[in-house]
């Protein structure tokens, strides 16, 4: 039965709202008749594949409503980039990326699908909700679980963007192994510095942890590591001020000593940030009600956002607790509370049944993919092969370094594959296995991972470190065979 049902955000809830700081965005119209006119439909669509975004889509599914997960472009999230995890429940040891793992398993198994692609922008002015994707798709979502999560925050002083992946970098589990018997600096007094400082330890000659305050902000229990191993020191009350380099390297950061307002220059081959994360929230802005600082407001003990029907889970919300269980378990308050939206707005069993063929990927298997195999990017494994590629290739020559340590490689090598097979007739593609060839490694100054190189004619002239999605390494590439035309035509 076709219920028609006005939401609006009403006087009641507007002056709570007010009073509360929060700003009402306005009025969602949901009627579930009107479904069967739109195609791409997700009757809860979760965004961000982070442990509140699986546990929010297992909640869903679970509740008998088709669920997808729109991963992102770092699937998994945080927690693919952390070793060490003694607090997830039920679980005495536990390594972040073994986490996700199970946790997708478990979400395949309710049959929850997962789309390999990002949302740009999202319109949540109307219902169904609309949320565009970097691959051209526009999704009708009658209900959205926001659980994009967090990244890491850059370090703002001179040199800093400059030497970003070459000494300068956030991920120690990716890059620790390029530092091997250099002396590094870890830069930060939480959790994430201790964990970095740790994950350092087997490869860094000598690692010092620069804290700006007089303490550690970290947990007891991960300040309690720290005597067990010798090469971690910490200086108290310094920050760094400026990184300086060679031109092609880190080797040293300026550092003030907030107490005597002495300036030192402190010598390194390698700074680790590890100084907090920002909320993943900035698509949002404008559609739903931020914070100051850029979270997502959510409204008493629930998940719901400034607009019915959408809610919001995890690091992108909490600016407080942080953890990776408590962001699981707001996800799964999030799954619920979507749930219950569908329950309370007319979505039937009968509906489900309908809807089917109006379902996003309805024409596709259930395991929607964008992944191709290997065969369009050629793997290179010595110093030999390499200068045999370059000297053999006329035109542009992408290569992408990846280690088998480092989770967001795992996560860009299927999108390099797929971009070198959209542009197989046009650019040459090649692979690394920085492990499997240090030669290639020193020679090319790669210390961070993820690393594309861009060879024109043989000679470098690009290099780009951060994971990428299909749609920016496409306009990556684009960027340089623009060049190269302009290049014929003078
Ligand atoms: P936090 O926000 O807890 O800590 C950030 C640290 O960086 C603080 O010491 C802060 O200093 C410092 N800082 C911030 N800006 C600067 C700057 N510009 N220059 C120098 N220092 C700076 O972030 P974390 O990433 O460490 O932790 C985030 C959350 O994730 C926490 O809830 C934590 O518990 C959790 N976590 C859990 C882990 C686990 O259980 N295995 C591992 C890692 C994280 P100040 O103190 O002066 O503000």
């Amino acid at each position: 039965m076709a219920k028609k049902i006005m939401l609006s955000i009403c006087a009641l809830a507007t002056l709570l709202c007010c009073c509360l700081g929060t700003r009402s965005t306005g009025t969602v119209d949901v009627d579930m008749a009107k479904v069967f006119n739109y195609t791409n439909v997700m009757p809860v669509a979760v965004i961000g594949s982070g442990p509140a975004g699986l546990m929010a889509a297992i909640y869903g599914q679970r509740g008998g409503k088709e669920t997808f997960i729109i991963e992102g472009n770092k699937p998994g999230g945080l927690l693919m980039d952390t070793t060490e995890v003694e607090n997830w429940p039920g679980e005495v040891f536990v390594k972040g990326p073994e986490i996700i793992e199970k946790l997708k398993t478990q979400a395949r198994r309710h049959g929850v699908r997962f789309v390999e692609d990002s949302i740009e922008r999202v319109d949540f002015s109307q219902w169904p909700f609309k949320l565009y994707t970097e691959n051209g798709d526009t999704i009708h979502a009658l209900s959205v679980v926001v659980a994009t999560g967090a990244s890491p925050k850059k370090l703002d002083v001179p040199g800093a963007s400059e030497y970003w992946g070459t000494g300068v970098t956030s991920c120690a589990v990716c890059d620790a192994p390029f530092f091997k018997n250099q002396e590094v600096v870890v830069v930060g007094g939480g959790d994430s510095a201790i964990e970095e400082a740790i994950q350092l330890a087997p490869y860094a000659s000598k690692i010092t942890i620069l804290v700006r305050k007089d303490q550690l902000r970290a947990a007891a229990s991960m300040q309690a590591r720290l005597p067990l191993y010798d090469k971690i020191t910490i200086k108290y009350n310094v920050e760094i001020t400026k990184v300086v380099g060679d031109g092609t390297k880190v080797t040293a950061v300026e550092l003030l000593n907030n107490k005597t307002n002495e300036r030192t220059m402190f010598e390194t081959g390698g700074v680790f940030l590890a100084i907090g994360h920002m909320p993943a929230s900035r698509v949002f802005k404008g559609s739903i009600d931020l914070d100051d600082a850029g979270y997502i407001k959510v409204t008493g003990r629930t998940q719901q956002t400034s607009v019915r029907g959408v809610f919001a889970a995890g690091d992108v919300e909490d600016h407080r607790y942080r953890q990776a269980g408590s962001s699981a378990g707001s996800g799964i308050n999030a799954g619920l509370d979507a749930v219950r939206f569908l329950d309370d707005n007319g979505y039937t069993p009968q509906t489900a049944v309908r809807l089917k063929p109006r379902l996003f990927g309805s024409d596709m298997a259930p395991e929607l993919t964008h992944k191709s195999g290997p065969e369009f990017a050629k793997m290179v494994e010595s110093l030999q092969d390499f200068d045999a590629l370059l000297a053999g290739t006329q035109g542009i020559v992408v290569v992408d370094f990846w280690a088998e340590t480092c989770p967001s490689c795992k996560q860009m090598l299927p999108i390099f594959h797929a971009v070198a097979q959209d542009f197989k007739d046009k650019v040459t593609f090649a692979t690394v296995d920085t492990d499997k060839s240090p030669q290639l490694v020193d020679k090319l100054f790669v210390n961070k991972v993820p690393c594309l190189l861009v060879f024109r004619d043989g000679g470098l002239v690009a290099r780009y470190n951060n994971a990428m999605s299909r749609k920016e390494l496409a306009s990556f590439i684009e960027r340089f065979l623009d060049e190269q035309e302009a290049g014929e035509k003078d």
